[in-house]
């Protein structure tokens, strides 16, 4: 059966189509202008592995900063997308309105942004350069990873029907936590103030840990009756336990 939500790939509208091309074109150039600088000597080879698994685990930690960011902050700049991000927690679905492609640029001109310094400021460390790139994909595929999370939790409706067809290695890597995890990011969905890395979600515990560190306030709006309510430490904990208790 054929979900209720938009399946198209690209949006109808012309102009949104060419700007969401355009964003996804000037990123592969500036992708591909990166690895190009990319020539790690033998004596330095033995970093690679470190370096990309280091660029895993930060490019998910970016995502939670900007999740946490877009789910907390009603600040002018951003209003339109941290109304989109508390829409979501009313509608675990709503990422699907949207064409796919606008899940796949969402966080592009942040990644364009961060290709072009890294460029800029270290085109002669390449080892820098390559754990940069692995952070930039890892960062800006955490839309898809996460609509695809909750397409998981949704793969049928109600009545048994599938809704979403979930490639098998797609869920082979959610089911390993190499991408978002759909149960633990249900976690976020439950409480709002936990678990916000949404690309691949092995840094969420971190990010929990600074914001309580840091004294840094989250936020509810679907268990405050859809109204912004930051909530303190105490508060957190009380919620946590509430909603994470079975
Ligand atoms: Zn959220
Ligand atoms: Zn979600």
């Amino acid at each position: 059966m054929i979900n209720k939500y938009n399946t198209n790939f690209f949006p109808d509208n012309i102009k949104d189509f060419s700007i969401k091309v355009l964003i996804l074109i000037i990123y592969i150039i500036v992708i591909i202008k990166n690895i190009n600088k990319i020539t790690i000597e033998s004596k330095n080879i033995l970093f690679v592995p470190f370096v990309i698994i280091l660029g895993y685990y930060i490019g998910d930690f970016f995502s939670g900063i900007y999740h946490y960011f877009m789910d907390t902050y009603d600040i002018y700049y951003i209003k339109e997308l941290h109304k989109n991000f508390r829409i979501h927690h009313d509608n675990p679905l709503s990422l699907e309105r949207f064409p796919f492609i606008a899940s796949v640029v969402e966080i592009m001109p942040v990644g364009i942004v961060q290709g072009l310094l890294t460029l800029h400021f270290f085109k002669n460390y390449p080892l820098v350069i390559l754990g940069s790139v692995i952070t930039n994909l890892v960062m800006c595929s955490a839309q898809v990873a996460h609509r695809f999370a909750h397409r998981r939790t949704h793969e049928y409706d109600k009545n048994g029907n599938k809704q979403y067809y979930i490639p098998s290695f797609i869920k082979f890597l959610q089911d390993k936590n190499i991408i978002l995890n759909n149960k633990e990011h249900r976690k976020h969905h439950l409480t709002e103030v936990m678990n916000y890395s949404i690309s691949n979600g092995s840094t969420s515990s971190i990010l929990d840990t600074v914001i309580d560190k840091f004294n840094l306030p989250v936020s509810t709006y679907k268990n405050s009756d859809n109204i912004h309510k930051r909530r303190n430490i105490i508060e957190k904990y009380d919620i946590i336990n509430k909603f994470l208790q079975n």
